[in-house]
């Protein structure tokens, strides 16, 4: 392989700030940007900028290598779709104002995709005719689009990101589950290559099939997901996964009935401050009621945009926390959909249905569509709002002990879909037997630049970012402390270690040290090399970032101790 060459400074497109964005919330938001890894376009679009992109490519490299060692295959699929793509699985309607929209010259509608299932299902129908040809595990990574209501914490939460996506399809229900395995093995060798601290917490699960979906999630105080888990027997599960275990009463909060002290549309805030929830709880029972009447039981999806729907759905509303007691009375209840488009009340109607099973609302993969969403629909009112939050002390489901809930941010959400797609699209093929068989597939994303801000979160400390090595934009950072022996000193480290095969970002700047090792520490390669006070004699010093740990020794024995 060719010998990567010295990253200069003087000529790299990179400039850092002393201060934090005033925007920026949260650690890798602040510290991506001043160290000039990325720059925001709009809200929720960013640019990577050269230090950046190696960032986003190391971590792309670790997720293809994974996918190809699993069997997977690369493609890479149009970002620009056809609506009736979506319109036809409903899923158009069901993401409602997170899709973004456009139309061509001729006025023909057009999306940008915010997950593929739809056109994965539509390609293998078209490319795979019989039972030899699979099983297949085919994805890409590619930009992803989707009109957050809060774009946040820069690439964490942006609006157009880097997603990979793979689908599996197979005859049986045996070659899915050993198809989502994995997967499942093959994300946590991923992210355990990155770097990053994750647990795998199962997720909310589609009403339909039982199926399985769980999710990978990165403990960080900046992550808009809340897991619980059990120290007593390992259970770990969203919150939201949690809120659909069916008995645990203890779980349910019941309170006052109380009335709405503002007769306006209330916001997320008022409302979840009148229900003593968090703006972000996730919720676990609404209770609706119709002219007096409950008719039904329903959960929010993605809680922060929910909320706020559902304010907007239910003003002027009479709102009350629900009673164990009530719930467990009505049996006949079926939960409901509360998803972007606001009360999905009619999904209640399914068949498919079953009294006290759960309904997917967040991951938007499985449930009721389009057609049947109940948008500023008049249903005449007497609308109670019933919540329950799960929280920290709950009894986990398994053991009994008390949970505890942490913040974390999700890298990685696996699922078996089991027909869902398959059966919209008729995508049969011929069986072992002559006779043709539907097929079964799975999804399994990976937020790519997600991981980024995530790995931000988790390793930076006040100094700046402190990247994990299979990661880091650079091997070794090399520093020229000093005039012109330290800069001598400090090129002729460089190559050595260039031509050892490392990759090296050389600061050859004219600035002061002091000035040069604040960049250092901000832009976080994990190991540090100075040309300083000894290069008269040949000394450099080696300093680790993450520990701060120091060293003085000749160069050649620096060399190869990092070679
Ligand atoms: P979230 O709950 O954070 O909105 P999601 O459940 O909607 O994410 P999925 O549909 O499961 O996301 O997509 C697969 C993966 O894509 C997620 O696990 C996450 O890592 C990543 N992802 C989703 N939305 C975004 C976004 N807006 N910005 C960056 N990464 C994202
Ligand atoms: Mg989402
Ligand atoms: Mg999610
Ligand atoms: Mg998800």
């Amino acid at each position: 392989m060719a010998q990567p060459p010295v990253l200069r400074m003087s000529r790299l497109l990179l400039r850092t700030l002393r201060d934090d964005p005033a925007d920026a919330e949260t650690a890798s938001h602040r510290l991506l940007v001043r160290a000039g890894y990325v720059r925001r376009s709009s809200a929720g679009v960013w640019s990577w900028l050269p230090l950046g992109k190696r960032v986003l490519d190391n971590v792309t490299r670790v997720v293809r290598e994974e996918m190809d060692a699993i069997g997977g295959q690369e493609v890479l699929l149009p970002a620009l779709l056809p609506r009736a793509t979506y319109d036809a699985t409903g899923r158009a309607a069901e993401y409602g104002d997170l899709l973004f929209r456009l139309q061509d010259r001729k006025g023909a509608d057009y999306v940008l995709g915010p997950t593929h299932e739809e056109v994965f299902t539509q390609l293998v129908k078209d490319q795979v005719a019989s039972y030899r040809d699979l099983p297949v595990i085919l994805y890409q990574i590619q930009t992803k689009y989707r009109d957050e209501a809060r774009p946040r914490s820069g690439v964490l939460r942006g609006r157009e990101f880097q997603m990979k996506d793979a689908y599996s399809f197979d005859t049986s229900a045996a070659g899915l589950a050993q198809a989502y395995r994995l997967h499942r093995e093959a994300y946590a060798r991923i992210f355990r290559r990155l770097g990053l601290d994750f647990r795998i917490v199962s997720a909310v699960s589609g009403a339909m099939g039982g199926s399985a979906s769980e999710e990978f999630l990165a403990p960080a105080a900046a992550g808009e997901d809340t897991f619980a888990h059990c120290s007593g027997c390992g259970y770990a599960a969203n919150t939201e996964a949690v809120a659909f275990t069916a008995d645990v009463p203890a779980a349910v909060h019941p309170g006052p009935p109380r009335e709405l002290d503002t007769p306006d549309t209330p916001t997320i805030e008022s409302l979840a401050a009148h229900l003593g929830v968090p703006a972000s709880a996730t919720l676990k029972n609404l209770l609706v009621t119709v002219d007096g009447e409950i008719t039904a039981v329903g959960v929010p999806g993605d809680r922060e945009v929910d909320l706020g729907k559902l304010a907007a759905h239910l003003a002027p509303a009479d709102v009350r926390l629900a009673t164990a007691e009530e719930l467990a009375a009505r049996p006949d209840l079926v939960p409901g959909y509360v998803g972007p488009q606001g009360l999905d009340l009619p999904c209640l109607a399914d068949p498919r249905v079953a009294p006290g099973t759960a309904w997917i609302t967040g991951a938007n993969r499985q449930g009721r569509h389009a057609a049947d969403v109940v948008c500023g629909r008049d249903f005449t009112v007497d609308r109670h709002l019933d919540v329950v939050a799960v929280r920290t002390g709950d009894p986990c489901p398994e053991c009994g002990a008390g949970l505890t809930l942490d913040r974390a941010v999700e890298i990685g959400h696996i699922f078996q879909l089991g027909a869902k797609y398959t059966d919209v699209f008729e995508v049969d093929v011929l069986g072992q037997d002559g006779r043709p068989v539907r097929l079964t597939m799975g999804c399994y994303g990976i937020g790519v630049s997600r991981a980024v801000a995530a790995l931000a979160e988790q390793t930076a400390d006040d100094r700046g970012l402190c990247w994990p090595a299979e990661v880091a934009p650079a091997d070794v950072h090399v520093v020229a402390a000093g005039k012109a022996a330290q800069l001598t000193l400090a090129e002729e480290a460089a190559e050595a270690l260039a031509a050892a095969g490392l990759r090296v970002l050389l600061d050859d700047r004219a600035l002061s040290p002091g000035v040069k090792f604040a960049d250092a520490d901000l832009l976080g390669v994990p190991v540090h090399l100075v040309a300083g006070r000894r290069t008269s004699e040949g000394v450099v010093e080696l300093k680790h970032r993450a520990t701060g740990e120091r060293e003085e020794l000749p160069l050649a024995e620096a060399v190869a101790r990092l070679a």
